[in-house]
């Protein structure tokens, strides 16, 4: 059952930052994420601030330098369905398509989906684990096969649940944040904690801190860019294995490669060994096997999820032979 809460839906974004100084004020987007938190009770809120009365904060938009500007109201449907972004950052559109199902697209937002919380199913459960301020994480020896493979460092092994994260992070993206102290701007690589610097948060944003935009630079010179999303269900599910890449081309050799995986681990995984190998190569059929072999090199796969690491290798060999060739392997 949802406890009981009070409902406001300001229209200045002053406004909302103010009401978010109350104790126990939570921000509320498309609510997709948020009511099932408070129910569940691992989230704790008796103000619910709606963001949806600060008209500014959504819609799509082309920045000066090329790039585009996404208001975090923006949603998740309105993301994959965008011409902009379809032209500019085909993997963005692919990555925002592969999200939940089209009703929770169509209410969930870009800003949402960044912020929600992880989807394990002890901490959604009635275990007090480490996350939720207990003293043990009951997945690293417990059920973990949807788990991750990497970064876990043997204290709460979530994979980090978007689908758009991997790719916004692979674009070099950022997010504007207001807040009560300082406005500021951080890159989508540097928004998500891992469990090694603080478990119990997801992100870094600070009480009372809201994203405004999402801000992408103008896309690289013959910009290639997709997302990939292996899942166990094929209707709505998370990533049992994921991989957003953008690389800019130079006839068919990869000047510069960005790669990041989802289903991997507790913050979208950059993977930076993959990275190495590909950037100025060409994409011969020995640079693929090599690169999706040093991606899964440093795996720490857990005892009920080891197939996922042939599965990632197994992905990124599909996905390189892609490039350049329209998509079709
Ligand atoms: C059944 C189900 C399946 C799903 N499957 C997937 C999936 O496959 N892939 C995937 O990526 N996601 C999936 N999701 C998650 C879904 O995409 C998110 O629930 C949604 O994107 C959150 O958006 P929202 O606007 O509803 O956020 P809300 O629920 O309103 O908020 C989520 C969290 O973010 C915070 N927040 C919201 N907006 C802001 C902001 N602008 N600034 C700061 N904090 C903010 C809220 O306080 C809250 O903590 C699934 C969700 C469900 C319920
Ligand atoms: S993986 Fe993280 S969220 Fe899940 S039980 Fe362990 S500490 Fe809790």
């Amino acid at each position: 059952m949802l406890p009981k809460f009070s409902y406001v839906r300001p229209d200045k974004l002053a406004q909302a930052v103010k009401h978010l100084e109350t104790d126990k004020a939570v921000i509320h987007a498309g609510g997709t994420d948020l009511l099932g938190c408070l129910r569940e009770r691992i989230m704790d809120g008796d103000l619910l601030v709606s963001l949806g009365g600060l008209k500014g904060l959504a819609g799509i938009k082309e920045t000066a330098d090329g790039g585009l500007s996404i208001g975090a109201l923006t949603t998740i449907t309105e993301v994959s369905e965008n011409r902009l972004v379809r032209d500019k950052y085909p993997g963005l559109a692919q990555g925002a398509a592969e999200v939940a199902s089209p009703q929770l697209r169509n209410q969930g937002t870009l800003g949402g989906n960044l912020c929600q919380k992880p989807r394990c199913w002890y901490f959604r459960g009635e275990f007090h684990c480490l996350r939720k301020g207990g003293g043990l994480c009951f997945a690293i020896k417990g059920e973990n096969q949807f788990h991750a493979i990497f970064g876990h460092d043997k204290i709460c092994a979530i994979t980090h649940p978007s689908d758009t994260a991997p790719v916004l992070v692979a674009l070099n993206a950022s997010v504007d944040v207001v807040g009560p102290a300082v406005n500021r701007s951080i890159a989508v690589e540097d928004l998500h904690v891992p469990p090694a610097e603080d478990v119990r948060a997801e992100t870094v944003l600070k009480r009372g801190e809201i994203i405004t935009r999402i801000t992408i630079p103008a896309p690289a010179p013959n910009l290639y860019s997709s997302y990939r999303k292996i899942r166990a269900r094929r209707s709505w599910d998370f990533a049992l294995a994921g991989a957003a890449l953008a690389f800019a081309m130079d006839g068919d050799r990869v000047s510069r490669a960005n790669v990041v995986l989802s289903g991997a681990a507790p913050v979208p995984w950059r993977s930076t060994a993959m990275e190495e190998v590909l950037s100025g190569s060409t994409l011969t059929a020995e640079t693929i096997f090599r690169a999706a072999r040093a991606a899964v090199a440093e795996a720490r796969p857990l005892a009920g999820n080891q197939y996922k690491v042939e599965m990632f290798r197994g992905m990124l060999e599909e996905e390189l032979r892609k490039v350049g060739k329209g998509g079709e392997v």
